[in-house]
């Protein structure tokens, strides 16, 4: 039994309860009607998201593309009748445009040329540059000492290539197996995050140190596909701490160079490159683009529904996040048109996601005040699937009975787990790391392994009728949260 139940069976005397109980349970159920009629009426969605994709393309934080973003969302916000709409400014150290990057092998002399991309936030070559391919297998700080003095003018190879997943077995199972990663699920994962991150951090301060020329790190995907990813760390001024090149290189062809470097001396590899990009002096000021639905009777309580609209570049942006963009749109255009909940729903398409949720922990500190007033933070990012469950961070005891009662009717809909682990990358982590619990929707993979971060996320991969399924969960759990009783129970609140 709900909370809502529980106070309608104390406070309200004989016969009425039952009816009360009942109006409440079949008013929530028109409600959703109303939901999925409004959502199945209209192509609005995917004319969104095209328009997103094909016309405004990728969205990189700090870039022009990203602003035009902000400003074409705003405005949709506008016309689907939401109030306090408006840009939220928040800074950046640096920007960065992506050049070109090509590179070739020389030795032995067949001239083939690599497919390779770099990553977010690095710097370019110095013009064409030569060197030697190394094998570098540092896993952690303390192995680092054995390559001193040895990586000068090199290029290296970040470790073995991948064991790729058979490529008929990648779009099959869940991305998360109880609400972790697969890979991380035997480890603690924070302490498996953090150690990762001390290592990163010292590893690149050595090959600088060393005067490597350029890391090359295994895209690990299939047939060719590329990935970028990379960031800066908060105070860091990117430019003057990064002074190497990173790169993803092609599976395929990161495999031939580890096969070429692997051979016993004196045979040698090496590789021309000519990697350029730009750095924008900063700091560059970005935007979460903010609106809401005010609430009738606690406007001053709220429930947030929210997305990335950063993207990376390399292809479109469109699973990652254009679909959970134009799903968080979609929901306040249906939610607009409908009675006015009992709380404020406000929807946030958050920046900086990729390069380490920066929009979303800018927007928890802008609004410290109202933190204690956010009932849950909603947020949809992986992609173009079905939801099948919602992915809580934490005080999942709690919230398990009250999704059961609120949200049982979803189940029909296919999401089958309403109360189970979330994965902690996206920006409902934020809002649950300062006491609000945060949630973000599980979805079926459907294509989003192949998509993530590569070329091939592009408005091809997208299925509109999942989208809109992702819709109606979105607009029922908003709905539900905004009019229930009480605000969500929340964990003990930490200093954002
Ligand atoms: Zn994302």
């Amino acid at each position: 039994m709900g909370v809502v139940l529980a106070l309608a069976v104390l406070l309200v005397p004989g016969l009425v309860i039952g009816r009360q109980t009942t109006d409440f349970a079949a008013k929530a159920k028109a409600l959703d009607a109303q939901v999925i009629v409004e959502s199945k009426k209209s192509p609005q969605l995917l004319v969104n998201l095209t328009y997103l994709s094909d016309m405004i393309g990728p969205r990189l934080t700090g870039s022009p593309a990203l602003v035009r973003a902000n400003d074409w969302t705003a405005d949709k916000m506008k016309a689907y009748g939401l109030v306090n709409v408006h840009k939220e400014p928040w800074l950046i150290p640096e920007g960065w445009e992506r050049g070109y990057a090509t590179g070739r092998i020389i030795d032995p002399d067949h001239g083939f040329k690599l497919s390779l991309a770099s990553m977010g936030w690095s710097p370019g070559t110095a013009g064409k540059v030569e060197g030697e391919v190394v094998i570098f297998a540092a896993k952690e700080s303390s192995e680092l000492e054995a390559f001193r003095g040895k990586l000068k003018g090199k290029i290296i190879l970040r470790g073995a290539p991948s064991k790729l997943t058979p490529i008929e077995e990648v779009d099959k199972g869940s991305l998360f197996a109880d609400g972790l990663p697969k890979k991380d699920k035997d480890k603690a994962p924070k302490a498996n995050f953090e150690g990762k991150m001390a290592f990163m951090k010292d590893q690149e301060r050595f090959l600088q140190e060393e005067g490597v020329i350029a890391v090359l790190s295994d895209a690990g995907k299939h047939l060719g596909l590329l990935v970028t990813t990379g960031s800066w760390s908060t105070g860091d001024r990117p430019a003057s701490t990064k002074k190497v090149a990173s790169l993803s290189v092609a599976h395929e062809h990161y495999a031939l160079l580890y096969r070429l470097a692997s051979r016993p001396a004196p045979a040698k590899t090496r590789v021309e490159l000519d990697v350029s990009n730009k750095f924008v002096p900063g700091p560059v000021k970005v935007y979460n683009t903010v609106g809401e639905i005010r609430g009738a009777e606690r406007p001053e309580e709220f429930v947030v529904v929210g997305a990335h609209l950063d993207s990376w570049d390399l292809g479109q942006g469109s699973l990652d996040n254009g679909c959970g963009s134009c799903v968080v749109l979609e929901t306040a255009r249906i939610l607009a048109k409908m009675q006015p909940p009992k709380r404020t729903i406000r929807f946030i398409l958050f920046s900086g996601e990729e390069q380490g949720l920066y929009g979303s922990k800018a927007y928890v500190k802008q609004h410290e005040e109202e933190l204690p007033r956010i009932s849950a933070a909603l947020v949809h990012d992986t992609g173009t699937g079905k939801v099948t469950g919602l992915g809580w961070m934490s005080n999942r005891e709690a919230l398990a009975p009250i999704m059961e009662a609120e949200l049982g009717s979803i189940k029909e809909m296919g999401v089958t787990k309403l109360c189970i682990a979330g994965f902690g990358g996206s920006d409902h982590a934020t809002f649950d790391k300062v006491g609000v619990p945060g949630c973000a929707f599980h979805q079926e993979i459907a294509g989003y392994r192949f998509g993530h971060h590569s070329q091939a996320d592009t408005l091809d991969l997208v299925r509109e009728p999942d989208l809109q399924q992702g819709t109606q969960v979105m607009a029922i759990a908003a709905l539900r949260f905004a009019n229930r009783a009480e605000l969500l129970p929340r964990s003990a609140p930490k200093k954002p």
